[in-house]
């Protein structure tokens, strides 16, 4: 009974891993990192791609590959370059690591790309999910990708609220030796485009005969409640400049980028030149933006506008600045 119970499954798995590719190989989006399995490509989308989404993402690994088209190139930026090169895709912790990782590359390790997840781990900034993915795609490693969609598949389709470990096991068993990589991007495009958080689209899904759940997995999709605040800040321009302040070095959060001075809503007595909505997370920000000298702000510097293009500024920054047609 068992034994049968066992083969059951493993026939139910190479259905599904047959639909799931064939499906893929129809209907996966065209995106520009995967016009072909350059390692370097593969990497540098998988880092933009944490916690960023794919069309954001887009135009700026466009754009970042043609300042740094090689890991060589990158190794040998200096460190305001790259930032500037990720400005406004937020969480520039990636963009330092990416750095420091394309560093190590060059110099511990004589050029030599690393091929197994196992040694991909050890470079700054690649953790068991992006180790995994790059091992996959590019040098074909059987080895499982765990994201939140491809938790959000694997509890829908099993009918099980699994999580932790359990749900790496359950992902390697269904992985596809053969194509490893493009099973890998099969589940996350699967999660992304069809088994999506809100209303899974069921009646498009290519395994839904063998999905336990289609879609009614009580209490799955716990809805990210937003909170709201409201930011006000100084846009003071004199001549051919612009007066923004640099983030100190030991913030946790965008260290050393270039933003506009932060002004206390109290403070902010002159009319409201314009406003604007900005998320971080899970935070919507009101951002009110005043004309004028920001008050008791005297740590910045008057920086011309034709350099802002090359300074790494922050998101909103960039944001502000593009909204009132100054960059
Ligand atoms: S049938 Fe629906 S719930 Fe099940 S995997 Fe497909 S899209 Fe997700």
């Amino acid at each position: 009974m068992k034994r049968q119970q066992e083969s059951s499954r493993n026939s139910d798995d190479q259905r599904f891993r047959e639909r799931l590719l064939t499906w893929f190989d129809r209907h996966k989006r065209d995106l520009p990192w995967r016009q072909d399995r350059d390692p370097y490509r593969v990497w540098l989308s998988e880092i933009m791609l944490q916690q960023t989404r794919v069309e954001a993402v887009r135009e700026h690994y466009l754009r970042f590959l043609k300042r740094f088209p090689t890991i060589k190139k990158l190794a040998a930026a200096r460190e305001p370059s790259v930032l500037a090169a990720w400005s406004g895709l937020g969480y520039y912790r990636r963009a330092r690591m990416l750095h420091a990782a394309a560093r190590k590359v060059m110099g511990e390790l004589g050029g030599k790309f690393p091929r197994t997840s196992h040694e991909l781990r050890a470079l700054p900034g690649i953790g068991r999910y992006t180790a995994a993915a790059i091992a996959s795609i590019a040098f074909d490693e059987p080895v499982a990708v765990v994201d939140g969609n491809v938790e959000r598949v694997l509890q829908r389709l099993s009918g099980r609220r699994i999580g932790g470990e359990d749900v790496w096991r359950r992902a390697q068993e269904l992985q596809a030796l053969e194509r490893p990589g493009d099973f890998n991007q099969a589940m996350m495009e699967l999660g992304a485009t069809v088994c999506v958080p809100r209303q899974p689209k069921c009646l498009l899904c290519p395994v839904s005969d063998l999905c336990a759940t289609r879609g009614e997995l009580p209490g799955a999709d716990k809805a990210i409640r937003q909170r709201k605040r409201e930011i006000h800040y100084a846009l003071d321009c004199r001549g051919d400049s612009v007066f923004l302040v640099q983030r100190p070095a030991a913030l946790r959060l965008m260290p050393g980028m270039w933003e506009l001075p932060e002004v206390a809503i109290t403070d902010a007595s002159s009319p409201v030149h314009l406003t604007l909505r900005h998320s971080i997370t899970v935070t919507d920000y009101r951002v009110g933006v005043i004309a004028g000298p920001a008050p008791e702000i005297t740590n910045g510097c008057w920086i011309a506008k034709s350099r802002l293009t090359k300074l790494p500024l922050t998101g909103l920054a960039r944001k502000i600045l593009r909204s009132a047609s100054i960059i």
